[in-house]
């Protein structure tokens, strides 16, 4: 009897851990999908004309620059 308990528990376990890597892999696939769903707004640097993502640029004299060391410079 405790055979028969030790076999459902180790195909429980098994079968949990297979469960959990598959729940796993769609949540990686489908971040990775959600970047390119949801495109975030790219800005051009005033000093040297480079796109870069809203989030990512410098605001400087209302407008956007691709560094902080462009932000310095101003506009060329
Ligand atoms: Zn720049």
């Amino acid at each position: 009897m405790f055979k028969v308990i030790l076999l459902i528990l180790a195909i429980l376990l098994v079968y949990w851990f297979f469960w959990g890597q598959r729940k796993k892999n769609p949540a990686d696939s489908s971040a990775d999908k959600s970047a390119p769903a949801s495109p975030e707004k790219m800005v051009i640097c005033a000093h040297c004309q480079l796109h870069v993502p809203e989030s990512e640029c410098v605001m400087a004299d209302g407008r956007h620059y691709c560094s902080d060391e462009h932000a310095r410079l101003g506009q060329s």
